[in-house]
């Protein structure tokens, strides 16, 4: 479908739908874009996608609309519309770059690029002026970065934090904003993605009244998402919560947050001195980074405190090396760390426009030996792409986990300094999953492509 039979067939559709009040999207059979007058315009402005609006795939240019005449009083219009659609499709970042001859809008959503607006070039410094403007930079600034900080207001009480970063490019300033949901919604502990048992082992850790849970993974990888689910299953009236955060992204009703400020020297271990002396049942440690946390945190957990925290390994066993390596003697690991949660953050394939299909024999390997289902007889899923996915093929995110629990057998081997492999095989045969068996099981039941699974591995 051409951009000319999509604006066509938009002409048709009811008044709400017509793009034509849409500065960027109008365009005339004619080709030729009347920005000023559409902006001007008093109308209702719908937006939209210009893939759920044109049913295209993002990743052709040649069909994204080009906005050819350049109007100065749209510029204020133009980002707006673009700061809502950001949010409508929950991206969490806006790209503003520059090209040779173009300048460019991509939006970040699920942790994908996608190409959102093409402009003209001449588009390119009112635009980042603007932008300058609503986050108090030098306008007059071109060849320095620069950093700031504005808020937007999505109507409905929905607010925006945006944190403005500029970077002086070959083809002049390149703009990316951070979209910070002031409230953003808890994901329930129970939508995460845990499988079944799993769900039930990590519940049965959260009435614990002491130790600690580790929720563990690279950057990007949910660990505080997962953290703050755990954390809202109990109640803030009937338990001292608190936190040590850098940066608090979530704000729960009940609990005490602390930012961590390391300009200040105000750092983790600090934190943590404080909290202990102020009666805590509950503590969240935002993440261990060094020996000096990691031993506190663990102290806190060995005197009778339920504490919470992330570190950034690969699998749930790599994570007792770990510790090991920041000088935790290995009697304080296995007393204090009951849980670790290992995870990463994956696309799930949109449920809409997912197909199934055999699994091709360059896969059977990962099945393994021990596999209870025969590759030959077992489903992988694709999707084309439609509307409900914006023709990306994907839709949401999903977790992938492993999780470990601290088992008698388990302390043994770790007492008696046995090897990641040893400690893994005892682990997986008391139940637990390893993750790329999780990621392999979601691929099968259509929760994810076999290909974001094998992505979020390696
Ligand atoms: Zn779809």
């Amino acid at each position: 479908m051409s951009l000319l039979d999509v604006l066509q067939k938009k002409k048709d559709e009811p008044a709400e739908d017509v793009a034509q009040n849409d500065p960027i999207q109008a365009a005339p059979k004619d080709g030729q874009m009347h920005i000023g007058e559409a902006a001007k315009d008093e109308g209702k402005v719908v937006i939209m996608s210009e893939a759920e609006d044109a049913n295209k795939k993002p990743a052709e240019p040649a069909e994204i609309p080009y906005a050819t005449t350049f109007d100065e009083d749209s510029i204020p219009k133009i980002l707006n519309e673009i700061f809502l659609e950001a949010i409508k499709q929950h991206a969490s970042d806006v790209h503003f770059k520059p090209t040779e001859d173009k300048f460019m809008v991509y939006l970040r959503i699920d942790g994908t690029m996608i190409e959102h607006k093409a402009f003209e070039k001449i588009f390119h410094n009112p635009l980042i002026a603007r932008i300058k403007i609503l986050s108090s930079l030098r306008i007059d600034e071109h060849r320095l970065p620069q950093d700031g900080k504005s808020a937007f207001d999505a109507g409905d009480g929905k607010e925006v934090d945006l944190r403005v970063s500029v970077l002086p490019t070959q083809f002049g300033e390149k703009v990316v904003i951070r979209l910070l949901e002031k409230n953003p919604k808890m994901v329930e502990l129970r939508d995460l993605g845990m499988l079944p048992n799993i769900l039930m082992k990590v519940e049965r850790h959260l009435t614990a009244t002491y130790g600690m849970v580790l929720a563990v993974g690279p950057t990007g990888s949910g660990k505080s998402t997962s953290l703050f689910s755990m954390i809202s299953t109990f109640d803030p009236s009937a338990y001292n919560i608190s936190t040590l955060e850098d940066p608090i992204e979530y704000k729960i009703t009940g609990v005490t947050q602390t930012q961590i400020n390391t300009e200040i020297d105000f750092d983790f271990p600090d934190g943590l001195r404080t909290l202990v002396r102020q009666d805590p049942d509950i503590i969240m440690v935002g993440e261990i980074r060094d020996q000096k946390t990691a031993s506190l945190t663990i102290e806190s957990a060995l005197t009778g405190h339920l504490v919470f925290s992330t570190l950034h390994t690969n699998s749930a066993v790599g994570t007792i090396q770990r510790l090991l390596n920041m000088d935790i003697d290995r009697f304080l690991i296995t007393a204090a760390v009951k849980l670790i949660i290992s995870q990463r953050l994956v696309r799930k394939v949109c449920s809409s426009c997912r197909e199934s299909y055999p699994v091709p024999e360059k896969y059977y390997d990962l099945f393994g030996e021990d596999s209870e289902v025969h590759p030959k007889e077992a489903f992988f899923y694709k999707a084309k792409g439609c509307d409900q996915c914006k023709n990306t093929g994907y839709k949401g995110r999903i977790g992938l986990f492993e999780v470990l629990e601290m088992s008698p057998a388990i302390e043994e081997l770790v007492i008696n300094n046995a090897p990641h492999n040893e400690i893994e095989d005892q682990a997986v045969k008391e139940g637990m999953i390893l993750l790329r068996k999780d990621a392999l099981y979601k691929a099968m039941t259509g929760d994810i492509t076999i290909e974001e699974a094998i992505r979020a591995m390696a």
